[in-house]
């Protein structure tokens, strides 16, 4: 059983295409990330999960039943039994915490849905700001009486759109990760919408990357991270080196030292993408192996637990290493060795 099915949802604003036949499922008590660059259609694609744009083309189905399917059948928001967190928090600012978080709950006697609102105050960590007003909260706490609001009806399924971006970097991860204590913990599923692969990272049980209005590739995060298909997954998760290269014989040569391309046909045009902390930087002393590759140290920096290095290789191109602890001399001659774990060959686009 599914908690959420998008299939093969199209929406153009204008004539132009922002989601271009996106499908994807939701399961019970799973968190999904839907992350990708700006403009991509993630807001879109939420919003019509939600309700809140009229679906074009294509059909979602929520816990089991279709509420759209882009010709007869439109639910409406309040009926998809779904709760609802934004970048904004949108708290009512005439309405306490406690009345805020009790607005979705008007069907329950009023006395019922207090001691339901209080609750889930308790819940979020905010027991004694029941009677504050939002402006007198801090963004931490609008984000968490915004999310115990969502949260009070006991939704199957919760949207959350950049919930967490405005909040300042130090209560961000708390933020983050007692929001997912609580989705876990009450078992909610959940599809969050952010444009920060890091969030999507610490969050998610899959990710699914947008690009130009269609999900390019979808997995774990280990998944999307050890497998990516192209270089636009590699550069998407990490800064990360380019060269260009030939194929030769199943192989591609980075000043020689020679690369695996499995699969590519001779004279291939690849790009090579090397994580900076895909390489290790070693003295000369220890002696060159075929797949070690000869460079100076131009500049290091130390960064606090790790040190960044650029590298200037024998044929002038750069590479960045990113190595724990001091950084080697500028000016020292090294040898630099690739871990296979983030080396990716693939075709050069364009
Ligand atoms: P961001 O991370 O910047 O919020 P996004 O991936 O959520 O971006 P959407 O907000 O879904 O992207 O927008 C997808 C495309 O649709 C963009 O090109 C955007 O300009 C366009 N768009 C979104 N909403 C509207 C609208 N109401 N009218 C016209 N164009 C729109």
């Amino acid at each position: 059983m599914t908690s959420l099915i998008l299939e093969e949802v199209r929406h153009a604003f204008d004539g132009v295409v922002a989601v271009d036949g996106l499908s994807l499922e939701v399961g019970l008590g799973e968190i999904v990330c839907l992350l990708g660059p700006s403009g991509c259609g993630k807001t879109t694609s939420l919003r019509i999960a939600a309700g809140l744009e009229h679906l074009q083309q294509g059909r979602v189905s929520i816990g089991g039943a279709v509420v759209a399917d882009g010709r007869t059948t439109s639910v409406p928001p309040e009926k998809r039994n779904i709760g609802m967190v934004f970048q904004d928090y949108a708290l009512f600012p005439h309405l306490t915490a406690r009345e805020n978080v009790a607005f979705g709950l008007a069907a329950q006697p009023a006395a019922a849905a207090r001691k339901a609102a209080d609750e889930m105050l308790a819940r979020v960590g905010l027991a004694a700001y029941g009677d504050q007003y939002p402006h007198a909260l801090s963004g931490g706490e609008q984000q968490r009486v915004a999310l115990a609001r969502a949260l009070a009806p006991r939704p199957k399924l919760m949207l959350l759109d950049e919930p967490f971006a405005n909040l300042d970097v130090r209560l961000r991860d708390q933020v983050r990760d007692d929001s997912l204590t609580l989705l876990k913990e009450a078992g909610i599923a959940a599809l969050l919408v952010t444009h920060d692969p890091e969030e999507a990272m610490r969050m998610a049980d899959r990710i699914a990357v947008m690009r130009k209005g269609r999900i390019v590739q979808q997995g774990s995060p280990v998944d999307l991270y050890t497998r990516p298909i192209d270089g636009f997954m590699v550069r998407f998760f990490n800064e990360v080196n380019v060269l260009n290269g030939v194929v030769k014989s199943g192989y591609v040569t980075v000043t020689g030292a020679p690369l695996e391309a499995p699969g590519l046909p001779d004279d291939t045009p690849v790009e090579i993408l090397i994580r900076p902390e895909g390489i290790a930087v070693r003295g000369t002393g220890a002696g060159g192996c075929s797949a070690s590759i000869a460079a100076t140290v131009h500049r290091a920096r130390l960064m606090g637990p790790y040190s960044l290095t650029i590298l200037r290789l024998s044929d002038g191109s750069e590479l960045t290493a990113r190595t724990p602890g001091k950084p080697p001399e500028a000016g020292q001659a090294v040898r630099l060795h690739l871990d296979p774990e983030h080396v990716f060959v693939f075709p050069r686009s364009g």
